[in-house]
Parts: structure tokens; C-alpha cells; sequence
């Protein structure tokens, strides 16, 4: 498609080509969704317009619980295949699913516009759901799969910093106290 597209070589598939690029300099190959440099723009614009629009502002953090575990007892293509399948069963259950982002090996970040803290946490407990009923397999043996969450929502004056450390900070609690849980930050 590409080499199509740039032999052709007219305005508009410029264009397309140059989106393309675009796009997948700001996507994760691997889960499709949002790479960190997508989530550092986006994070700032929405704090930038909820402050705006005087509007809550939600995040949440999610990491797949004992995910070394999976990897070391399944290999690391299973790894990649139970990744996808967390991304996309988080990408189902919500309404915008250009503002789920891959942060680091297996953990996801979730922002939530106009969501305050007691609709986030509606929606982390939802994820958390989703993602332990989703069937994961190697072969024929079932993978049990959990995930854990931490969420934060936007402060008066608060910088994207703060608000991502008070969910990890949350993260931290979740895994600390069982996993598979939501833990809300203070
Ligand atoms: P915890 O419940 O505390 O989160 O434990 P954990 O095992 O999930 O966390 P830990 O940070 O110890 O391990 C994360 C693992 O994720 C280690 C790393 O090899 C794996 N990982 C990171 N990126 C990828 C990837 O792209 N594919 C695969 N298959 N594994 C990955
Ligand atoms: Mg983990
Ligand atoms: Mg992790």
C-alpha cells in the first residue's frame, strides 16, 4: 500500500502517506494503542481543557498482575498475545479508544474526560472485570489472568506530573494490598 501510494505520487496520496506516518509515530505497534509520546500530548491537552471547560478529569492506571509469570510459563509470544488481548478487551469497554495508551511493557494508562472520581472509579472496576473474565490461551491450557488499577483524578492547579504519580501511587497500593483490585488515590 505504501510503496503504491508513494510511486503514484500525487498531492493527496502524499497526504495519506504522511498521515499514516503520523499516526503510527504516536501508536504501539503491538496493542495499537497510544505510544507514550501520544500520551504526553494528549495528557496535557486535556488538562489544558478540562481547566478550560471547568470539567473533571480522570486517570487511570492498569498493569497486568504477575505478568513475568505468564512470559516465564508460556513463552514470550504468549506474552505478546495476552497484551493484545488486554488492550483490546480495555478498547471494548470504552467509549473513546483514542485515549488508551501503552505506557511501558504491560501497563496501560486510560484517561477519562468529564469523569469525576466516582464515575472513574465505575469504570476502573469495569476494566478490572472485563479483563479477568476475557479468556486467555496457550495451546489448550486456559491462562488465568487479573489486572491491578490506580486512579487519580485531576486537582485545582495540578500538573500531568502529579497526576500520574498520585495514580501509580495508587497502582502501588492496589498491588501491594492483593492485586486484582482498583485503589483509588487520596
Ligand atoms: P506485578 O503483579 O507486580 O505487576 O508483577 P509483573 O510480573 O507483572 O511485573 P514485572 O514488572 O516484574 O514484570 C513485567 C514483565 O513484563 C517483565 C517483562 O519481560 C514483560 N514484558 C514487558 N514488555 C513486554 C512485551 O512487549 N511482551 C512480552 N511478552 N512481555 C513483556
Ligand atoms: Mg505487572
Ligand atoms: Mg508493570
Amino acid at each position: 500500500m505504501a510503496v503504491l501510494l508513494s510511486e503514484h505520487g500525487c498531492t493527496c496520496c502524499r497526504g495519506l502517506l504522511y498521515r499514516a506516518a503520523t499516526r503510527s509515530a504516536l501508536r504501539d505497534p503491538l496493542t495499537d494503542t497510544g505510544n507514550r509520546v501520544a500520551m504526553d500530548q494528549t495528557l496535557q491537552r486535556e488538562i489544558d481543557m478540562a481547566r478550560r471547560h471547568l470539567q473533571p478529569l480522570s486517570l487511570l492506571r492498569l498493569d497486568i498482575d504477575h505478568f513475568k509469570q505468564i512470559n516465564d510459563n508460556h513463552g514470550h509470544t504468549v506474552g505478546d498475545t495476552v497484551l493484545k488481548a488486554v488492550a483490546a478487551s480495555i478498547k471494548n469497554q470504552l467509549r473513546n479508544v483514542d485515549m488508551v495508551f501503552r505506557f511501558g511493557g504491560e501497563e496501560f494508562l486510560i484517561l477519562l474526560s468529564n469523569t469525576g472520581r466516582d464515575a472513574a472509579s465505575m469504570v476502573g472496576e469495569r476494566l478490572r472485570q472485563a479483563a479477568q473474565a476475557q479468556d486467555y490461551w496457550a495451546d489448550e491450557t486456559r491462562i488465568a489472568l487479573t489486572v491491578s488499577l490506580g486512579c487519580s483524578t485531576l486537582l485545582a492547579g495540578e500538573s500531568a506530573e502529579s497526576l500520574l504519580r498520585r495514580a501509580d501511587n495508587a497502582l502501588y497500593v492496589a498491588k501491594r494490598e492483593g492485586r486484582n483490585r482498583l485503589a483509588m488515590a487520596g
